[in-house]
């Protein structure tokens, strides 16, 4: 029987428990889990990309059916790479609808035999954002349950380097 792959696109700068919830939910439905680090140009990120991959493996440690990889280009030519056809995706709210949705259909378009499917988090992280996480941090907000352990000491450090 063929490797059921599933893949997770994002940004993750960086990753909360909003993405650990969605990609824990994941593992018992697909044989292997790629989650996908974008080279996003367009965004000033606060982590580098290797941060980035190397955060998640960190927290994703002890899911041995999870793989985190970084790509650029499009999605569906990465996938085309991986052998995989399933994209997840996260639906915090009906906010995040039309742009997922948008997404959806255009990946669809451009490789008829990928489909995307949602999966909604736990009702306490649906309305986590990496966007918020780093704008109420640098406020002085503690982020303790709502970031990964790891990932807080390194906002910090960044934060005091910064
Ligand atoms: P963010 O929106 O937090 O910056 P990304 O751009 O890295 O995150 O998003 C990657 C995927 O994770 C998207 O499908 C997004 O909808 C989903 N996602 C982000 N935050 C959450 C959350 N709190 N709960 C569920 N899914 C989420």
């Amino acid at each position: 029987m063929p490797t059921r792959i599933g893949v997770y696109p994002g940004s993750f700068d960086p990753v909360h428990n909003g993405h650990v919830d969605i990609i824990e939910r994941c593992c018992p439905i697909f044989d292997e889990v790629v989650v996908a680090v974008l080279h996003n140009t367009s965004k000033e990120p606060l982590f580098s990309i290797e941060e980035r991959v190397e955060m998640l493996r960190d927290v994703l440690a002890d899911n041995p059916g999870c793989r985190v990889e970084s790509f650029s280009g499009l999605l569906v030519d990465y996938m085309r790479q991986l052998g995989a056809r399933t994209i997840v995706r996260g639906l915090r709210a009906v906010s995040d609808f039309e742009s997922e949705f948008q997404m959806a259909l255009m990946n669809r378009r451009l490789d008829s035999r990928v489909e995307t499917v949602f999966l909604t988090p736990k009702e306490e992280y649906s309305y986590l954002s990496s966007r918020l996480t780093k704008e109420v941090f640098l406020l002085g907000a503690d982020l303790e349950g709502l970031v990964p352990g790891a990932v807080l000491e390194r906002m910090r450090q960044r934060m005091v380097r910064d």
